[in-house]
């Protein structure tokens, strides 16, 4: 197996576009199960931990940014998210990008950028492109990455909502892949968005309550129960191994409401 270790993004691009099918590492924390198991094997490897650049966490995301740094970050939902991932070694080793290009139903991380409207930088060695989210994500595990091309940055819009709470549920407290999350954002002036994780082929977006949510400044029990109810009529869950359909379109909308509720408060 061919390793490169490239210290910059430029060397990293570059070696990307002489092997286009080099496979990109970055934690290790997806892949080296995946090699484990023996379902990749890669013959070469660009490992992106030297790429200082990828690692940047000012206006933008850097890919390369790992969960022990974002528990820490300015974005409450993203690091409420952050701290809910594996155990400390995990976090240590584990990136935002990483999280990104697996592409899990499954993936932490993925709701908060849902919730944010967040887009995604890409990066080649002939030029980059900037996706949004759901552009992004384009199936379970399924990206639109392209041969010769990096996930660079996330990119965040400039008006961000005040209030963010994230939420997951699984069989135990840690060390847990959810059965269902939800990331709950609110703006100032009422506007709620709401992004739920395993509980459809992808993150999604609960549109429907939404928009109810979003035109009440002071949400009534009523309309907290119809929040609820409309969450959990938007899911998509199937029944597997962690939990089963029906748990999982019921407790995305008691998290749901529960975010909703802390974010009124
Ligand atoms: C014990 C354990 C517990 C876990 N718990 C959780 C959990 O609670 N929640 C959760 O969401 N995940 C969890 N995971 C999964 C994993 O830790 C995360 O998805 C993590 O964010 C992956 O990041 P990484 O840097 O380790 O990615 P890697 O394993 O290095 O890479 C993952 C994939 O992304 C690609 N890739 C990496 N960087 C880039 C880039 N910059 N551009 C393009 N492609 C890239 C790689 O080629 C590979 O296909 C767990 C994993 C383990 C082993």
């Amino acid at each position: 197996m061919d390793i490169d270790r490239p210290t910059d993004l430029d060397a990293a691009l570059a070696a990307l576009a002489g092997s286009p099918d080099a496979t990109l590492l970055a934690g290790g924390t997806d892949l080296m199960v995946e090699i484990n198991f023996g379902h990749r094997r890669p013959e070469h490897i660009i490992a992106l931990r030297r790429v200082e650049e990828l690692k940047e966490l000012n206006g933008t995301i850097g890919s390369g940014v790992s969960w022990a740094r974002l528990e820490r970050g300015p974005h409450r939902g993203l690091a409420q998210a952050a701290r809910t991932v594996g155990s400390p070694q995990i976090r240590a080793a584990g990136t935002i990008g990483g999280n990104l290009a697996t592409a899990s139903p499954a993936g932490d991380g993925l709701p908060f950028l849902a919730a944010v409207d967040a887009s995604v930088e890409l990066r080649s060695a002939t030029g980059s492109r900037r996706l949004r989210w759901d552009e992004f994500l384009t199936g379970p595990k399924q990206n639109a990455l392209t041969q010769g091309e990096l996930i660079h940055s996330i990119v965040l819009p400039d008006e961000m909502p005040t209030r963010q709470e994230f939420g997951k549920v699984g069989v135990r407290n840690a060390m847990v892949i959810s059965a269902v999350m939800a990331c709950v954002v609110r703006f100032e002036d009422g506007r709620t968005r709401v992004a739920v994780g395993s509980a459809g082929p992808t993150t999604l977006r609960m549109r429907s309550a939404e928009d109810l949510i979003s035109d009440e400044a002071n949400p009534s029990e009523t309309a907290l129960s119809e929040f609820q109810r409309l969450v959990s009529e938007e899911v998509r869950p199937i029944t597997d191994h962690r939990s089963t359909e029906a748990y999982r379109r019921h407790a995305a909308g008691v998290v749901a409401r529960r975010l909703l509720e802390r974010c009124l408060v």
